[in-house]
């Protein structure tokens, strides 16, 4: 059944909070812990994109406490710290096995962005792991490009917001209060790209740009990884090689291939448009797009 328009943004928290996340389809849901559960965004806004989601555990922390940012930390400085420990260690297994995934489909890796927005249109906390390069068909208005521009300030890298725990009890005291006033008019900067800061007057320029901007470090690293992958692959056959040898009590060494280049494989055009692996949820009670209306001006999660 199609979320109705009372509780559309209640699709995280339905989440977050069902007792048996293995029935939750895998287009869904990725992985689960007893504290945490691992969804793809609906609406990618990068060619990889999921969400963390903490769930409530009783006798800790209950549901309404995990609203955002904000109701996290009115539980207390303790408390909060722990849930962010919880999803900053649920993050870094994503975030590697996002590595290696980029490197099996797209022959390279590129850097990763963990991060909150400070005023979520959709109720229930969730940490962002997305790849950083906000090249998707779901990034469509300057709002959503704004909320995930890394140096904007409205997303809030998780590592800045582990660091308020370690400063001055005023800074801390102040960073909590996520006002969205201070946050809010961060989403009508003008567009510039976040690789180069060069400023486009509309989104689709933006977007084909930074379609430019990825396959140009695509070009780049693809070669360097292809190199690596040789250079273990030599590696590994050396060792064989060499354990052959021991075991035939012969030992004059096998002259294995030293050229750098020798092995280095170009990187396959296709590639370029190898479809993003991330499968996308298509189910009915997936985030609402925004042709869905409403939430069309909102940051999409
Ligand atoms: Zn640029
Ligand atoms: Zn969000």
């Amino acid at each position: 059944m199609a979320a109705n328009r009372d509780d559309w943004d209640l699709v995280l928290r339905n989440y977050a909070v069902r007792a048996r996340p293995e029935e939750i389809s895998p287009n869904v849901c990725l992985c689960h812990t007893d504290t945490s559960i691992v969804i793809h965004d609906r609406y990618p806004k990068s060619i990889y994109h999921f969400l963390v989601l903490p769930r409530p555990i009783p006798g800790f922390i209950d549901v309404d406490e995990l609203t955002d940012l904000r109701t996290l930390f009115k539980c207390g400085r303790e408390k909060a710290k722990k849930v962010l420990d919880g999803l900053a260690e649920e993050a870094a297994k994503l975030k590697k096995e996002m590595e290696e995934n980029m490197l099996q489909h797209n022959k390279f890796k590129w850097d990763i962005w963990i991060g909150f927005h400070p005023v979520p249109s959709l109720k229930h906390l969730h940490l962002h792991v997305m790849s950083a390069d906000l090249c998707s068909d779901a990034m469509k208005i300057k709002k959503h490009y704004n909320s995930f521009h890394p140096q904007r300030g409205f997303f809030l890298h998780l590592h800045e917001v582990l660091s308020w725990f370690e400063a001055e009890p005023s800074f801390y005291a102040r960073k909590i209060q996520l006002k969205p006033s201070t946050y809010e008019p961060l989403l009508k900067h003008d567009l510039e790209c976040f690789h180069c800061n060069e400023e486009f007057k509309t989104m689709p320029k933006l977007k084909e740009h930074l379609q430019e901007e990825w396959d140009t470090i695509a070009a780049r690293e693809r070669p360097i990884w292809a190199r690596k992958k040789a250079a273990r692959k030599r590696a590994e056959e050396k060792k064989q090689a060499a354990e052959k040898a021991r075991a035939h009590g012969a030992d004059e060494g096998h002259g294995n291939d030293k050229g750098e280049g020798a092995s280095k494989k170009r990187a396959s055009q296709s590639d370029d448009d190898a479809e993003p692996n991330t499968k996308r949820a298509r189910t009915s009670e997936s985030l609402p797009e925004d042709e869905a209306g409403g939430s069309a001006t909102e940051p999409e999660t």
